[in-house]
């Protein structure tokens, strides 16, 4: 990476770290894939009942993979017989992994989602949430992070999973009402009333959509 691009992205970094911070969540930044992943594994004691609402970025980082293979109770609702009963485990699971579809250069996190079961378990809920999320989502308002997860990552999310709807073929968001949207529910997460229940880690790196 440019070392222009380096100093910036750091000095951005801790700025989001204290937005966070100002919003009763907790923020971390390292630069690279392997670094977040020894850090995630450092916050999730051996033995916790871990489940994610879909984030490649948590997938890229190989967390998923080190959780499986690793002493700990990961419940992968994509393996499981009854979807919705693994759903629901989340909502008392110790730690929900995520990324976040965009978050604020002062730390607020936006979130959309179809089935509302990611949002909702990064509203309220699992004991704590842990977010995995690249320096190409930071966004300098919470209008343009509304947009970028718009236009961007719902997009490129509807033509990973084939969904009928007008961005899988165009790339561009057409603010649809199609059965099959999952631009159904917007969760804007401005502060955190739960005390060390929302720890983002920052990756300098591009991770997601
Ligand atoms: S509102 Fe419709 S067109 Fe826009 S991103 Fe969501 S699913 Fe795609």
């Amino acid at each position: 990476m440019d070392p222009n691009v380096v100093k910036r992205n750091d000095l951005l970094a801790q700025k989001v770290i204290k937005g966070l911070q100002s919003r009763n969540m907790t923020g971390y930044y390292v630069q690279t894939k392997e670094e977040a992943l020894k850090l995630a594994l450092s916050l999730i004691p051996e033995g916790s009942t871990v489940t994610m609402g879909g984030g490649m970025s948590v997938i890229e980082i190989g967390l998923v993979d080190a959780l499986k293979n690793g002493n700990y109770n990961y419940i992968d609702r994509e393996a499981a017989e009854d979807r919705r009963a693994a759903m629901l485990q989340a909502y008392d699971a110790d730690f929900f992994l995520a990324s976040s579809n965009a978050i604020t250069d002062d730390g607020v996190l936006v979130n959309i989602d179809g089935n509302a079961n990611r949002v909702s378990a990064i509203a309220y809920g699992p004991k704590k949430v842990l977010m995995i999320v690249g320096m190409n989502k930071v966004c300098s308002d919470v209008d343009s992070a509304m947009k970028r997860a718009r236009n961007v990552a719902a997009p490129i999310n509807n033509q990973r999973f084939n969904g009928n709807n007008p961005c899988t073929k165009t790339g561009a968001c057409a603010n649809c009402k199609s059965p099959d949207t999952i631009c159904c529910q917007f969760l804007v997460t401005r502060y955190s009333r739960h005390q060390d229940r929302i720890h983002v880690i920052l990756v300098n790196e591009a991770l997601g959509f």
